[in-house]
């Protein structure tokens, strides 16, 4: 059984494989990819973005940029004070903007608004929108989980707080939540059949998230990419064989990948990650992650 650091560590790596793999593949139709690639399968780059091989994208240094903002807010902000989480949201916005003026490879459209909102009005977040229903909220709150882990109601006030800066949308949110409690069980050490009937639950009391009988739609749009990631990490235990589908389903495979990195990785522990991928990642990112694992969970005094 992997211990809480081996889980934490391969869910964050796992997160930063699936985003390189799926990268290469984003936006493809899956008869495009299968003509193209037959199954695609390596880390090689590549794609729309024209990236180097291991390199990621938005996904994981949107990752990197909220978990610098967590660090920096340290123990005050963990202190759970409600004037603390303030302080700590300016800390994750300008860590958002931050992040933004160093021109990443790519921001969704949604990220982008939020930042310049927050950028010009300094507001914590915009009025609720029906447009803000893509999954940038959801993809980048896996520091939140690590530096929450233990108390669920720090873990809903600081992820609600960092999603609502760029979404507003309630499945934003909802998804935001569900996705973020699964991993914490995993990385509390969760069984699969633990894991399934918590699944089980949520999509009972949010239908929109039902996945069976799956519609195949892999899009930005958070409920497309749930209903994806709930699908392939639940199908397939082994690591490799679920990502690996789940990018060859193409659309949004960056992001698809990486939730189901992040859960699937969590499940196995870093130990267990495939090496071949693992070494294709770019060394600074794999140092990046290694360090903001440790620092995040030691926030929650688990390790
Ligand atoms: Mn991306
Ligand atoms: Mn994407």
């Amino acid at each position: 059984m992997p211990d809480l650091d081996d889980r934490a560590l391969g869910a964050y790596l796992g997160f930063a494989i699936g985003d390189a793999l799926g990268a290469t593949v984003e936006f493809m139709l899956p008869r495009e990819i299968a003509y193209q690639y037959g199954v695609h399968r390596d880390i090689v780059g590549g794609g729309w973005l024209k990236l180097a091989s291991g390199q990621v994208t938005d996904d994981t240094t949107m990752c990197l940029a909220l978990g610098s903002a967590l660090l920096a807010g340290g123990a005050d902000a963990m202190a759970r004070q409600a004037q603390g989480d303030e302080a700590l949201v300016r800390l994750v916005g300008d860590a958002y903007i931050k992040w933004f003026k160093a021109k990443p490879v790519d921001c969704g459209n949604t990220c982008r608004r939020g930042i310049m909102r927050y950028m010009h009005e300094g507001t914590l977040q915009g009025p609720l929108n029906p447009g803000d229903g893509g999954n940038g909220a959801l993809m980048r709150n896996l520091p939140a989980v690590l530096a929450t882990l233990g108390d669920d109601a720090a873990f809903e006030r600081v992820s609600i707080a960092q999603a609502r800066l760029t979404h507003h949308h309630p499945m934003s949110d909802a998804a935001t939540l569900g996705l973020g409690r699964l991993l914490g069980m995993l990385l509390a050490g969760a069984t699969q059949s633990d894991c399934q009937k918590w699944v089980n639950q949520w999509v009972a009391q949010v239908p929109d998230f039902r996945f069976t009988p799956y519609r195949g739609y892999a899009t930005a749009y958070v409920v497309d990419t749930v209903q994806t990631v709930l699908h392939y990490f639940t199908l397939h235990q082994d690591f490799e064989v679920a990502l690996i589908a789940t990018v060859n389903q193409g659309d949004d495979a960056d992001t698809t990948g990486a939730l189901v990195g992040m859960l699937a990785g969590a499940r196995c522990g870093a130990a267990k990650l495939p090496e071949r991928w693992l070494h294709r990642l770019q060394a600074a990112t794999v140092q990046s992650i290694t360090e903001q694992t440790r620092g995040l969970l030691a926030l929650n005094g688990l390790n």
